[in-house]
C-alpha cells in the first residue's frame, strides 16, 4: 500500500475481477498468478461461462463469485461450499462492495459493466478500468463520484495506459494533443467498396490483438477508437478536438502525447494486455512481469498514417456524439452495442452498423443525466430505438 492508500484505509492487495472469463479477465488472472506473492483474489464475476468460472474458483479459491443465471449459481454453491455465490445483474455490484475488494478490475464488456464499476468508484476502490463504456456513458458522473470517494481510476485500455505513462511527471497545461494509435482493425487493407459486405469471419480476424468479439468488431469499424477518444477526454480532461487518431498497423507504439514545445512522447511495448493490467495493479511501481522485452532491431518497420473518414465513418460519429451532449454519447454506445450484436447474429450488414448508429443519434434529444439511473434510462431508450431501426432495416 502507498501512504495515500493507508490514509484511506484501503488494502489494494485484495482483488476483485469483474469479467473474469473474458479476454482481459483471463489476462488479469495470468498477471495475478505471476504476482501471487503480492495479491489475493477476493472475488470473480462471470456471465454464462460457468465451466470456466468453476475452474477459476477451484484454482483461486475466492471468497465470493457471481454468475448471470441463478441455476448456475446453485450449481456453484453445491460444488464450492464456503464461497459466497451471487447471480443476476446485482452480482458484480455485490463483489465490488466486498469489504476486502481494495482493487476492482472492471472488465465486463459493454454497458453491463456500468453499475458495478460505478459502485467500485463510489466506494473509493482502486479501479483498473478496462470497461471503456463506463466512461463513454457516464464519464462526468464517474469522476464526480471519484472526487467524493477518493477512488483511483487506472486505465487498462492499452492506449490510455500509454498516455497515462507519457503524462507521468508532466504538467497538464503543457499538453498540446493526445494521439491515439489504431491498428486499423481486420478490414484496414480491404478495398473500400467491399467493406459494407464484410462477413463476420473476416471482421473477427484481428491482425494484432486477440480480444473478445464485440471489441474486435468495434476495432474493424473503428468505433472502438471513437469510444477511446471519449474515454481519453474524460480520463485526461483534454478537449475532444485535441485528441487525434493515427493508424499504426504494427501496434508497437500504444499512443503518444504531443507537448507545447513540439516534443512527442510515445510509449512502446509488445502488444500484450498483461502490461496495462499489471501497470494498473502495481502503479506507481514498475515490476518485472510477463511481458516479453521489445526488440526494436527485430521488430517490423513502424508506419503511421491518417485514418480515412470514408473507410471508418464510426470515428466521426463518435466525435460528433461526444461533442453534442452526454445523451448522444450514451445513445452512440447503446446503438452500437445493438448494431454489433445484430451483425454478429447475421441480422445486419457490416456497412449498416454506422447507418443504424447514425439514425439513432439523429433522434436523440440533447441532455445531461443527473445520476446513474438517468444514464440507464437513456441507454434503454436508445436501445429500443435501435431495435426499432433494426427491424425497419431488416424489412
Ligand atoms: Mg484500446
Amino acid at each position: 500500500m502507498t501512504t495515500k492508500d493507508h490514509e484511506r484505509g484501503i488494502d489494494l492487495t485484495g482483488v476483485v475481477v469483474l469479467g473474469a472469463t473474458g479476454s482481459v479477465g483471463e489476462t488479469t488472472l495470468r498477471v495475478l498468478e505471476r504476482h501471487s506473492d503480492r495479491f489475493r483474489v477476493v472475488g470473480l464475476a462471470a456471465g454464462k461461462r460457468v465451466k470456466r468460472l468453476a475452474e477459476q474458483i477451484a484454482k483461486w479459491r475466492p471468497l465470493a463469485v457471481s454468475v448471470a443465471r441463478e441455476e448456475d449459481a446453485a450449481f456453484l454453491r453445491r460444488e464450492f461450499k464456503g464461497v459466497d455465490v451471487y447471480s443476476g445483474p446485482d452480482g458484480p455490484v455485490r463483489l465490488a462492495e466486498h469489504p476486502q475488494a481494495g482493487t476492482v478490475v472492471a472488465a465486463i464488456v459493454g454497458s453491463q459493466g456500468l453499475r458495478s464499476t460505478f459502485r467500485a468508484v463510489e466506494l473509493g476502490r482502486r479501479v483498473a478500468l478496462a470497461n471503456k463504456e463506463t466512461l463513454v456513458m457516464a464519464g462526468r458522473l464517474v469522476f464526480e463520484a471519484a472526487r467524493r470517494s477518493g477512488a483511483e481510476l487506472l486505465p487498462v485500455d492499452s492506449e490510455h495506459c500509454a498516455i497515462f505513462q507519457c503524462l507521468q511527471g508532466e504538467n497538464s497545461a503543457s499538453v498540446r494533443r493526445l494521439i491515439l494509435t489504431a491498428s486499423g482493425g481486420a478490414l484496414r487493407d480491404f478495398p473500400v467498396e467491399a467493406i459494407p459486405n464484410a462477413t463476420v469471419e473476416q471482421v473477427l480476424c484481428h491482425p494484432t490483438w486477440k480480444m473478445g468479439r464485440k471489441i474486435t468488431v468495434d476495432s474493424a469499424t473503428m468505433m472502438n477508437k471513437g469510444l477511446e477518444i471519449i474515454e481519453a477526454h474524460h480520463l485526461f480532461h483534454v478537449p475532444l478536438d485535441r485528441i487525434e487518431v493515427l493508424l499504426h498497423p504494427q501496434s508497437v507504439v500504444h499512443s503518444m502525447v504531443e507537448f507545447n514545445d513540439g516534443s512527442l512522447i510515445a510509449q512502446m511495448a509488445s502488444p500484450d494486455m498483461a502490461l496495462p493490467v499489471q501497470f494498473a495493479l502495481t502503479y506507481p511501481e514498475r515490476i518485472s512481469g510477463l511481458l516479453a522485452p521489445l526488440d526494436l532491431a527485430k521488430a517490423p518497420p513502424m508506419t503511421f498514417a491518417e485514418a480515412s473518414a470514408g473507410r471508418y465513418p464510426c470515428l466521426a460519429l463518435a466525435r460528433e456524439a461526444a461533442s453534442s451532449s452526454e445523451s448522444h454519447a450514451i445513445a452512440l454506445n447503446a446503438a452500437n452495442e445493438v448494431a454489433v450484436q445484430a451483425f454478429l447474429d447475421g441480422r445486419l450488414r457490416f456497412g449498416d452498423i454506422a447507418t443504424l448508429v447514425r439514425s439513432v443519434l439523429d433522434e436523440t434529444e440533447p441532455s445531461a443525466p443527473a445520476n446513474l439511473e438517468e444514464v440507464l434510462q437513456l441507454d434503454l431508450a436508445a436501445r429500443r430505438q435501435a431495435q426499432r431501426r433494426l427491424s425497419q432495416i431488416e424489412e
